[in-house]
């Protein structure tokens, strides 16, 4: 179903966005985004955008997902920390590309709604964990990639301490509609730090985030 819109919207919001990555596109071209979406906006799901995904979050742009994906640099295997499950489409894409996804997400109901579909869909390799992300999940780090779906005030010190060496963290960081993305590398212990264009994102809530 839907999958002339799907092959449109890769064409549109990836491809013409300079996505090159044969993996992020392969991965975009599969995974059934209308299902991710309110019910009501499933025709919608396809047109780019952010739509809305149930307690008053949204699902990020197409290009956001593309973008941020390639730049996680995955080539299969890599244990990799979510912060901010949302609908649980950019998990899924991760996953598709064969990662094995750690998400978190604040608010319990969307968790709860987004694990029994991501369960239905038979993507057995992401765990979702209600709760502050800020603070990241410990019990299984090392990660290689960590990777932020809202904005920090700051770059939080346990997140850095939850990243593998080797690995690189992607969050954003700033207020309102002045988010710059940050990629992080940590080599040889070392903290690498680039910043990437300004772009919006939803704030990160919580002990290392904003406050509510
Ligand atoms: N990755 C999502 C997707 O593919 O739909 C988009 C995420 S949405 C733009 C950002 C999400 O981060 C929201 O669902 C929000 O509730 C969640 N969030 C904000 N602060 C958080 C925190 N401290 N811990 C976990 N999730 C958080």
């Amino acid at each position: 179903m839907y999958d002339r819109p799907r092959k449109q919207m890769v064409e549109k919001f990836v491809i013409q966005a300079g996505i090159q990555d044969p993996q992020v596109i392969a991965a975009m071209q599969r995974v059934p985004r209308h299902l991710f979406v309110s019910p009501a906006m499933n025709h919608q799901a396809y047109n780019g955008g952010s739509l809305p995904i149930g307690y008053g979050q949204t699902i990020s742009h197409p290009t956001t997902v593309a973008y941020m994906s390639q730049l996680m640099q995955i080539t299969g295997g890599e244990k990799i920390l979510e912060i901010g499950t949302g609908s649980g489409y950019q998990a899924a894409v991760l996953a598709e590309i064969g990662a094995k996804v750690y998400t978190i997400e604040r608010i319990a109901g969307l968790a709860d709604q987004t694990r029994s579909l991501l369960e239905k869909l038979g993507y057995y390799s992401i765990a979702v964990k209600i709760g502050d992300g800020s603070i990241g999940w410990n019990e299984f780090a090392p990660y290689q990639r960590i990777i932020v779906t809202a904005g920090a005030p700051a770059i939080p010190e346990n997140l850095l301490n939850q990243l593998a060496e080797g690995g690189r963290m992607l969050i954003p960081v700033g207020e309102g509609d002045q988010h710059y993305l940050q990629i992080i590398d940590k080599v040889d212990g070392d903290i690498v730090v680039k910043q990437e264009n300004s772009r919006n994102f939803v704030p990160l809530v919580g002990e290392k985030g904003w406050a509510e």
